[in-house]
């Protein structure tokens, strides 16, 4: 059985197509996933969604592109979600220098606020980061320097991991390692211990290379996974079961 430990499955592009989704994510063995919520309709359907479906947990902040526009209008509703005990985490909350959505400075204002959040309902952090590990490591240290952090659909370079890897902090794997150009991610998956490691789709996002171009969906997993076993030379149901225990404990899942 797998974990999509990152899903958007609550916003616009995938949730008029969720019933067929989530019974494709139960035919193929996916048992457990952590949806992203990240804005005031996509956390009010989660938060239905978790009430008729125990398998799916919610994760909610504004992302580091939106914060310029939304950050400060649902902080408070992510806030009161973690507050009411409805989140499992906080995030997906970050800093992206890449596209640079929304003015650095202000994504690290978020981020720090977030970590705050985290800090005071004892909640891990889900992390998007994209060329900007310095910052995120610095202020991880300063704000949140005995928190629990997950690297969602890890991009970065080796030595980006083995700083992640010294501060105790998990990886996520998404079907980006599946893409024929990805053979520097390769490697990395390749020194990433299996105690640290999670795999998840970022549906609707990066469609595993043989689904490329679709809309991607947790039913998609097992490609990540496989993956992961092959580079680790270990059975595809060890990678099921040791992502999946990683991210029970991530995310404190009973
Ligand atoms: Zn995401």
């Amino acid at each position: 059985m797998f974990t999509d430990s990152h899903a958007h499955l609550t916003c616009d592009p995938v949730y008029p197509e969720l019933e067929g989704i989530l019974k494709r994510a139960q035919e193929h063995q996916v048992d457990t996933v952590i949806n992203i919520c990240t804005d005031k309709i996509s956390l009010q359907r989660g938060l239905d969604l978790a009430e008729r479906c125990k398998w799916i947990h919610n994760v909610g902040a504004t992302t580091p592109h939106d914060v310029e526009k939304e950050g400060g209008l649902y902080f408070p509703l992510f806030e009161k979600a973690a507050r009411m005990g409805q989140l499992v985490a906080v995030g997906e909350t970050g800093l992206d220098y890449h596209y640079e959505h929304s003015p650095r400075k202000l994504q690290q204002t978020f981020l720090s606020r977030y970590f705050q959040l985290a800090v005071e309902c004892r909640l891990p952090v889900v992390i998007h980061c994209r060329e900007a590990f310095d910052d995120l490591f610095a202020i991880a240290q300063n704000d949140f320097p005995k928190g629990k952090v997950l690297l969602h659909c890890f991009t970065g370079t080796l030595e980006e991991a083995i700083l992640a890897l010294e501060r105790g902090w998990m990886i996520s794997m998404s079907g980006i390692i599946t893409f024929k150009r990805s053979e520097a991610l390769r490697a990395v998956v390749k020194e990433v211990p299996l105690n640290h490691l999670l795999i998840e789709t970022d549906t609707p996002y990066l469609a595993p290379q043989s689904k490329r171009g679709k809309m991607n969906e947790p039913s998609y997993i097992s490609e990540t996974a496989q993956l992961i076993a092959d580079i680790k030379g270990i059975p595809l149901e060890e990678i099921a079961k040791i992502t999946k225990e990683n991210a029970q404990s991530f995310f404190n899942l009973g």
